[in-house]
């Protein structure tokens, strides 16, 4: 069965996002438990805890369907200790905001090494702080995105994510998201039945479906391998409706949350209509 949602608004408090995403049809949804954009937000009141819990049972949304996203100024791979620890402190914050929230995922970019640092060395120090979180934590998994590689973001290649989970310790709480418009952007050209079997197949074999805990579906407005992370509306970007109707036929990709992530919210409600009538 396919679980369809999108990343839903938390404006005026976190209990909100079910009933945004229980509005647009949704099965499944995606937020952010702060803002995105700031370091520090305020802790999660036990009111917005406890009406969050009860409005994603009243909406049937269980926490297997629902992937946070963590904030974009997170680097889990920054080159120097400043910029690590302030990063690894506020992704152990994500964490437990997940945890009191009584999620079990929580989806974010890898890093990036700034030109500064290897790609190894970037990879091995966001294993590193993945193990970091993970021992302080329990019960949420680490959710890693495939990006678009744009600027020195690590995490474009499969390789890069497998290296990553190599490397950390608790494989039970490791998984990865994959965002089709950053895959098509990072390289693999998924928009024709050859480069969709050929892009899953590799995907198998070098990180292996088991490890696969979300999707983000979004079209690109760039061209394949063009490492530029910009989002488009279903079928109207680089890659074209076919290979989203494919994907809601596959069924490798039954009982994940499935995020559109689609610049333009007020196609939403019919755009996951669209992807539930692909799926017969
Ligand atoms: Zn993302
Ligand atoms: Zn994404």
């Amino acid at each position: 069965m396919k679980y369809i949602g999108a990343h839903v608004s938390i404006s005026g408090g976190v209990e909100n996002a079910p009933l945004n995403a229980k509005a647009i049809g949704a099965k499944a949804f995606a937020l952010f438990t702060k803002n995105q954009r700031q370091w520090k937000s305020a802790p999660l009141s036990p009111k917005n805890i406890e009406i969050f819990k009860e409005n994603c049972k009243k909406f049937d949304f269980s926490p297997d369907y629902i992937l946070p996203h963590d904030s974009y100024l997170i680097n889990l791979g920054h080159p120097e200790t400043e910029g690590l620890e302030k990063s690894r402190l506020a992704f152990l914050d994500e964490m437990q905001r997940c945890e009191q929230l009584g999620l079990s995922l929580l989806n974010f970019h890898p890093g990036s090494h700034l030109n500064a640092i290897s790609l190894e060395t970037c990879l091995n120090r966001i294993a590193d702080s993945i193990n970091i979180a993970l021992n302080k934590t329990s019960g949420v998994t680490a959710v890693i995105e495939n990006t678009a590689g744009q600027g020195s973001n690590v995490g474009f290649a499969f390789e890069h994510l497998a290296h990553i989970i190599d490397k950390v310790e608790d494989k039970t709480r490791i998984g990865v998201c994959i965002d089709t418009c950053h895959a098509f952007a990072g390289g693999y050209d998924i928009s024709t039945p050859e480069g969709y079997n050929k892009t899953f197949d590799r995907f198998d074999s070098i990180i292996g479906f088991h490890f696969l805990k979300g999707i983000h579906l979004n079209d690109s407005k760039k061209e394949v391998g063009s490492h530029v992370d910009r989002h488009e509306s279903l079928g109207k970007g680089e890659l074209g409706k076919e290979v989203f109707s494919t994907m809601m036929k596959d069924s490798r990709f039954d009982n994940i949350p499935i995020i559109l992530e689609t610049p333009d919210e007020t196609l939403w409600p019919q755009e996951i209509e669209w992807l539930y009538s692909q799926t017969k």
